[in-house]
């Protein structure tokens, strides 16, 4: 069976590095100079958006003022046209009676004709039997009556005038008085010439609306008329229209107000001129002010200019440590090159000078011979481990590794593995023990790979060791998988270098391996075939006591665990 190495790389190591760059720098600091940009473009709107619903605000109030003229002014009309104009008071008053009855709004009626010295009034028949609202009637007559004489003829000439101009004939006059327990009412009337009085003569008539009939039926109109119509200033950036509300000009509570005012300050107050003096229309958003419109925008562009920094330094962070450890990699692999030209040369030099010795034939003695033959086959078996280790390597970089997976008998793989190596490990001075246990079921491995891993092992073992020569080789099934272990009484590692040996080039800071030739590749080579076979190699070590590294490899490893490792 065989399976392909994992992790292939369908990208390269440059092309990593700029897409990391792209993505973790450029990205980032586009964005970031994009939104600037933007920002700034928004601050001035920003400023800009609070000015334009002030402005759409003035607009919409202005409008609701004209309409309210407008509305006021078509419950006058009809008022003037059927306006008692015949010389007799009493018949007057009657008129003006039914003219009422017709025209609840109003609540009274005044008539003056100077020619026949006439100034007679009426009030609304119905609010006869209310003493309070009989005495506040009686005064604003009064009030009026006052100086209606007096005023009569320059008001007539005004409302001719304007009547001939083809402009608006009536005038209009109110304000806030105070009633009794310090009660504040409103009254408005509305002054005009009625349409049938004689050409010459100097007749006016006073209608004064009905207070009530203001607050509950014509303002709120008005506010719905304004409200639902199509003006484009009604257009907000909210979602929600605005609110409106009409109150004294004097006074913060509101008289009247829109079905979705929620309350609060209104953002524009707009008093009334023309007709409804003393009164005013306030504005606002329902649920928000300007204030925190501008808020939100400004919160928004915090929020993302925040994360965009924070993007960015993530990317400077990433890029950062990508380049170091390209760095890294660059002078790893600068010293592998010297390293391995250095174990390539020292073999290769021996079995030269003992090969031509050799083919010399002067040798007598036939031990010297047999140890010159020893020391050729033992060097050019490391020149082929370590050309095995490079070659390995370069496939597995290359992602063309292929492991070849067969049942095995790891008790026996392991044994004979060593036999080979027995001799030379006690010849350096090694106590060497050997433990394989008898219940080591059959594992699917690749023969070669898993024998180039002990060997990798073992050889490490040897080379770093010091005075304590001992090399322990156990193998034993434990938690669902077998171990292979391999325990030497050497130099140790360090804790915070434990997990870095098993990278590619990594050699340990101590003198003694800086001193002993190697090429950084064995352990990431053993890691890489323990996770080919879906299990995976751990080290155990105590700095100047010695190092155990164990081989874990899953008793019955499918194909798929093969194929997904590393
Ligand atoms: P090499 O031995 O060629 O340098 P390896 O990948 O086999 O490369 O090992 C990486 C490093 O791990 C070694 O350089 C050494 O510093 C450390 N190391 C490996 N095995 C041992 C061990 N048994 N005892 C102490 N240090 C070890």
């Amino acid at each position: 069976m065989k399976s392909n190495t994992p992790g292939k790389k369908h990208i390269s190591d440059r092309t990593r590095m700029l897409l990391t760059l792209e993505l973790a720098i450029i990205l980032p600091a586009a964005s970031l100079m994009f939104f600037n940009f933007w920002n700034l473009h928004n601050i001035q709107r920003g400023k800009a958006i609070e000015a334009a619903i002030q402005r759409d605000f003035a607009v919409v109030l202005k409008f609701a003022e004209k309409k309210t003229w407008m509305r006021a002014t078509d419950l006058l009309t009809p008022v003037r046209k059927d306006f008692p104009c015949v010389a007799q008071e009493s018949e007057i008053k009657w008129q003006m009676e039914e003219l009422l009855k017709a025209h609840p709004e109003f609540l009274y009626a005044i008539f003056y004709n100077k020619e026949h010295n006439i100034l007679t009034w009426r009030s609304r028949p119905s609010g006869d039997g209310d003493e309070e609202f009989r005495r506040r009637v009686a005064e604003e007559v009064a009030m009026t009556t006052k100086w209606l004489p007096s005023e009569a003829p320059e008001q007539v000439h005004k409302l001719r005038v304007a009547e001939m101009k083809e402009e608006n004939p009536f005038h209009f006059y109110g304000g806030w008085e105070e009633g009794r327990d310090d009660q504040h009412y409103y009254y408005q009337i509305g002054i005009f010439v009625p349409k049938n009085a004689p050409k010459e003569s100097t007749t006016l008539a006073v209608v004064g609306f009905d207070p009530e009939y203001l607050r509950t039926t014509f303002f709120p109109a008005v506010m719905n008329d304004v409200l639902t119509s199509k003006n484009p200033a009604l257009k907000s950036e909210e979602a929600n229209p605005p609110a409106m509300m009409v109150r004294p000009v004097r006074g913060y509570t509101p008289w009247v107000t829109s079905p979705n005012w929620d309350g609060g300050k209104a953002e524009l107050i707009w008093p009334l001129t023309e007709a409804f003096d003393g009164m005013a229309f306030g504005i606002k958003y329902r649920g928000t002010t300007v204030d925190a419109i501008g808020a939100k925008f400004l919160r928004n562009n915090y929020i993302i200019l925040g994360a965009l920094s924070l993007l960015m330094a993530g990317g400077v962070y990433m890029a950062y440590r990508n380049i170091s450890r390209e760095l890294n990699l660059a002078r790893l692999k600068s010293d592998f090159v010297a390293n391995v030209s250095h174990e390539l040369r020292t073999p290769l030099a021996l079995i030269r000078l003992y090969a031509e010795t050799l083919e010399l034939g002067r040798l007598t003695a036939k031990e010297k011979y047999q140890e010159y033959f020893r020391i050729i086959r033992e060097e050019s078996e490391r020149l082929s481990a370590l050309i095995n280790n490079i070659l390995d390597f370069s496939r597995i970089e290359a992602g063309r590794k292929e492991y070849e997976f067969k049942e095995t008998d790891l008790a026996e793989l392991v044994r004979t593995t060593l036999e080979a190596y027995r001799f030379q490990i006690e010849q350096n001075g090694f106590a060497f023990e050997e433990k394989i246990a008898a219940d080591i079921p059959p594992v699917n491995v690749d023969r070669e790979a898993i024998a180039r891993s002990l060997l990798n092992l073992v050889n490490n073992a040897l080379k770093y060791s010091k005075d304590q020569k001992y090399i322990g080789v156990s193998l034993y099934r434990a938690n669902g998988s077998v171990k292979l272990e391999v325990a030497d009484r050497g130099i140790g590692i360090a804790p915070a270098e434990q997990e870095k040996i098993f990278e590619k080039f990594y050699r340990c800071g101590d003198p003694l391996v800086h001193n002993t030739k190697g090429s950084g590749l064995g352990l990431s080579l053993v890691r890489h075939i323990a996770q080919a076979h879906g299990g995976n190699v751990s080290v155990e070590s105590v700095p100047q006591q010695g190092s155990k590294f164990i081989i874990a490899l899953p008793i019955r490893p499918s194909a798929e665990q093969g194929h997904g490792a590393a």
